[in-house]
């Protein structure tokens, strides 16, 4: 088996949007800029925001942090999205998720400004993205397709199983890998909890892409053997010998799958990674413009 590893493929990307910076700034435009909204005290969120600032360092973007209580209301949120919107100094931003619950995700979604919508999920660009038109791709797809295409693995005309259709990894990426597209040109079928048999669809993948958020969900039983597995799961599993009390795990069983896949991704160290950086690539193609 052969390790798909984000920290490898994320630092050769961020090394090629820090040269593309330095090149920005050298031709008298100013650095990219990234700023993120982060509503309440979510510790996920924080960390997700925190690493998303570092990175934005890390390549020579600005960035700028805007925290907001916990209690703000959807029309202050609103007012503020507006003001990113207008904000000219500013290429790109995100609303963190998920919103308290006093606020609704989609009246959010859908009131930022489609070409500051660096995350990809304005329905526009949702639209865009279906139609195989220029836009931004949504982070964690966009990322496994850069991690794809860092390796080299191909996907034309090879049967890709996503599991999971969520709005913000599944489908888009089942999408995305049947697009006429390099990386893409697959036959994907797209599988969920009413699948009838999950296990027989897995068997004849040559790719899997895992995005479930069920701890080593996906055994070595369900992969034909030199399948290509992409572990999108992050979950949380009781560890009583980590300080924190748990560690990470992905979706997949990653020492069961090993024996069998001819390239895995492992988890931490691989999606999450590429994730990011998807954030750094699709702000610094804003601010081209
Ligand atoms: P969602 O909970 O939104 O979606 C999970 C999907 O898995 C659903 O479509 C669900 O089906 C499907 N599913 C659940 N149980 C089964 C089952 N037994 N058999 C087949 N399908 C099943 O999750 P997300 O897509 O948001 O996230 C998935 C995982 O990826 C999580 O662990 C999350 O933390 C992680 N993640 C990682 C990112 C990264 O950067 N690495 C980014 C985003 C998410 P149904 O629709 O029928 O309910």
């Amino acid at each position: 088996m052969n390790l798909l590893d984000g920290k490898v493929t994320a630092a050769a990307y961020k090394e090629k949007i820090a040269k593309e910076v330095s090149e920005l700034k050298a031709s008298g435009n100013r650095a990219p800029h990234l700023a993120a909204v982060l509503v309440g005290e979510n510790p996920a969120s924080v960390a997700y925001v925190n690493g998303k600032v570092k990175d934005c360092d890390e390549v020579g973007f600005k960035s700028t942090l805007i925290r907001l209580p916990e209690d703000i209301s959807q029309e202050d949120l609103l007012s503020k999205v507006e003001e990113l919107n207008n904000d000219e100094g500013l290429d790109g931003f995100i609303v963190q998720l998920p919103l308290p619950k006093h606020i609704d995700e989609k009246t959010v979604t859908l009131a930022i400004d489609p070409k500051k919508d660096v995350d990809g999920f304005h329905p526009e660009n949702v639209g865009r993205m279906a139609l195989n038109l220029p836009t931004y791709l949504p982070a964690t797809p966009h990322g496994i397709l850069m991690m794809l295409e860092h390796y080299n693995i191909e996907t034309s005309g090879k049967h890709c199983v996503v599991i999971g259709r969520s709005n913000i990894v599944g489908s888009p990426m089942s999408i995305l890998m049947a697009r006429n597209a390099n990386p893409g040109n697959a036959t994907v079928t797209l599988t969920h909890s009413r699948t009838a048999d999950l296990k027989a669809e897995c068997l004849r993948a040559d790719i899997i892409i895992a995005a479930i958020g069920k701890a080593n969900f996906l055994t070595a039983d369900m992969v034909k053997p030199g399948a290509v597995v992409i572990d999108v799961g992050i979950n949380r599993v009781e560890d009583a010998s980590r300080k924190r009390g748990y560690r990470l795990t992905g979706d997949v069983d990653f020492e069961g799958v090993s024996e069998k896949a001819s390239w895995l991704t492992p988890v931490p160290g691989g999606v999450g990674l590429m994730t990011r950086v998807a954030l750094l690539q699709n702000t610094l193609q804003a601010a081209r413009g």
